[in-house]
């Protein structure tokens, strides 16, 4: 596979396309759903990576394990439907997340981290990872950590959205952006909701459990539904199931993604990816007991 990178490519306006996610078995049973990139659609505004992992029932000891690795150019969103993940990066944060909280990571010029289960789970694995690209004038930035214990809850007639990131109805998320976006959790509720929209942004939908219907189209696990642009507001019901909606205003960069870079460049890749194996990018992941990961060979 070239590496080459990728335009935006958003839909002039309102659409309704079904993208499969690719499905893929990371031992112990535990089914990751990944939507984008997707050969047919690369992003969706900023977000560039969206990953859909469980549920998993968790036995004691078992579950998650991911070594150190690195990051640049890119903010990692960690949000869990079920189950608990312990996260401990290069700039000494070790933090426990639950669902309803928020892990918000921006790599900028370097970071590590590893994301493990804590040994005393038993519960369930179950969450979406998400990528965006750092637009890139800011894409250097130095390298942060943000945990948000709680969000901005709306009850939209009898359905409560939480929103992650950006702004829904007035409601604004913590979390640090770097360009103009959203992120919105939309829970199995009691009626379908009437979500108000950015017509500039392109948004798509992650069904992560049941079976939700968005703008009368059925979707469920397994499939991401992009929306395009130019809506003011798009019906979704959750009655049967449980979405995550993400958007953004298009990100007009050619952007390269390559294991866990975000670069713009070939020549970016290779470097990045020669730092981090001779132990240059980011420091070390201090609290993780074991290993780190190596970068792969660049094509
Ligand atoms: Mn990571």
């Amino acid at each position: 596979m070239p590496l080459r990178p990728s335009p935006a490519a958003p839909a002039p306006g309102p659409v309704l396309e079904r993208l499969d996610a690719k499905a893929s078995s990371l031992g112990g049973g535990l089914t990751i759903r990944r939507a984008l990139p997707h050969h047919a659609r690369r992003r969706i505004g900023p977000w560039v990576f969206l990953d859909h992992f469980g549920p998993l029932p968790v036995t004691p000891g078992g579950g998650m394990d991911v070594a150190p690795h690195p990051h640049i150019g890119l903010q990692t969103v960690t949000w869990l439907l079920e189950g608990r993940i312990l996260h401990k990066d290069s700039l000494g944060y070790e933090q426990e997340i639950r669902p309803g909280q928020l892990n918000w990571m921006t790599a900028g010029s370097g970071i590590a981290h590893s994301e493990e289960t804590p040994a005393d789970e038993s519960g369930s694995m179950h969450g979406v990872q998400l990528w965006l690209a750092l637009p890139g004038p800011v894409r250097d930035i130095a390298p942060a950590f943000e945990h948000h214990p709680t969000l901005p809850r709306l009850d939209l007639g009898g359905t409560e959205v939480t929103v992650i990131a950006g702004t829904l109805d007035g409601h604004t998320s913590p979390a640090t952006m770097h360009s103009p976006m959203v992120a919105l959790d939309i829970p199995p509720g009691s009626a379908p909701v009437a979500l108000p929209l950015d017509p500039a942004f392109e948004h798509g939908i992650l069904p992560v459990g049941g079976e939700v219907v968005v703008a009368g189209e059925r979707v469920a696990p397994g499939t991401l539904l992009y929306l395009g642009t130019g809506r003011e507001q798009v019906d979704v019901d959750t009655t049967q199931g449980h979405a995550v909606m993400v958007g953004g205003a298009p990100l007009f960069e050619d952007i390269l993604l390559w294991w866990n870079f975000v670069a713009r460049t070939p020549d970016e890749v290779v470097e990045a990816t020669r730092a981090w194996n001779a132990g240059e990018l980011a420091g070390p992941v201090a609290a993780y007991q074991g290993d780190r990961l190596s970068a792969p060979p660049v094509p």
